[in-house]
């Protein structure tokens, strides 16, 4: 084996250089100045979120770089892709135990992968040593006056749920010692859990056919409560309509998985609502995306999320979904 080179540790500006510099295709100024400059397109309004990820809360010690790079992108995009908006923009800042220049380049790979497939720029951020943790800020632009917010939910209105629910929370749950997956449910678990894919061109699909929408980062009741509580509804689900992978399929009586497609994080789909009306232009838009899009319940009067079985009876849930202080 040849033994691994003792190349000097890279420094800050070195390291940000090397890995964190690419040319802008939409921005005025980017990396390398006090400040990034972006020009703004009149009659669009600017999008922006922050997503963090800590070691050890939301990503184990020994994940692959490039996953995480990945990761640490795509849920920002997710947040995006629930606002319908379009992602142009991220910021990166970063804290790392050691200027570990093959991590870093892996991790970096990760993230510009999927930054160069949505067109998003990269135009600055911060590096610090420190206990591993990755904070993205993404910012994109969208109409004035069109985004999908929570708030828009009405009565009447029907309940979709983009792909499928609960593999990235059935990943976690086999890590924890919870559940047991083998062979390819494994592999196909940890693929949704590492790589979750957003769902960026679904969100601006649904720009003027979705009431509300959010994206899936705490679980379908805890998220789809979030879109009930702002604006003002209940809704209800039948467990039996939740989309659920075919690798899952076989264990989807077991209650780590009820629990998973009920409550698992991690699947950044979408949860989004429309009226009836609109059920075929929604086909419609699943089939030219190729993205499953599934009715799994309705909007009511009330508040709270409801979820019943095939005969009619309430499924008691004692979790709805991650909270960081419970
Ligand atoms: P300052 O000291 O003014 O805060 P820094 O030395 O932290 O500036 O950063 C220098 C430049 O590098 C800035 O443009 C900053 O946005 C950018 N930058 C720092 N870290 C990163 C990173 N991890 N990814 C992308 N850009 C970065
Ligand atoms: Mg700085």
């Amino acid at each position: 084996m040849k033994p691994r080179s003792e190349a000097p540790a890279l420094s800050e500006f070195e390291l940000i250089a090397k890995f964190f510099t690419r040319p802008v295709r939409h921005t005025v100024l980017g990396v390398g100045d006090d400040a990034a400059l972006i020009a703004f397109s009149p009659g669009r309004e600017l999008v922006a979120s922050t997503d963090m990820m800590v070691e050890g809360v939301h990503f184990f010690s020994d994940v692959d770089p490039d996953a995480l790079g990945h990761k640490a992108l795509a849920v920002n995009l997710s947040d995006l892709a629930a606002m319908g908006a379009v992602p142009k923009w991220a910021m990166l800042a970063l804290a790392l135990p050691a200027a570990d220049a093959d991590w870093i380049e892996r991790f970096a790979r990760g993230f510009f992968t999927l930054a160069d497939r949505h067109d998003v720029d990269l135009i600055g951020g911060d590096t610090t040593r420190g206990p591993r943790n990755v904070c993205v800020q993404i910012m994109g632009e969208i109409d004035s006056g069109r985004a999908l917010r929570r708030d828009g939910a009405k009565v009447g209105d029907e309940v979709w749920v983009s792909g499928h629910l609960g593999d990235a929370a059935a990943a976690v749950a086999h890590r924890k010692g919870d559940l047991l997956l083998r062979g390819s449910v494994l592999a196909h678990c940890m693929a949704r859990l590492d790589r979750p894919v957003p769902r960026v061109e679904l969100g601006r699909g649904l720009l003027g056919l979705a009431s509300a929408a959010i994206d899936i980062s705490d679980g379908l009741v805890a998220d789809l409560g979030h879109i009930c509580a702002r604006s003002g509804v209940g809704a209800r689900l039948t467990f039996e309509s939740l989309p659920c992978s075919p690798e899952l399929m076989p264990l989807r009586g077991y209650e780590p998985v009820v629990r998973a497609l009920l409550a698992g994080g991690d699947d950044y789909e979408l949860c989004f609502t429309a009226p009836r009306g609109r059920r075929t232009d929604i086909d419609a838009l699943s089939g030219r995306l190729g993205v499953a899009l599934n009715r799994v319940g309705t909007i009511v009067a009330g508040s709270g999320v409801e979820v019943r079985d095939a005969h009619d009876h309430l499924l008691a849930l004692e979790k709805k979904g991650f909270d960081h202080f419970r």
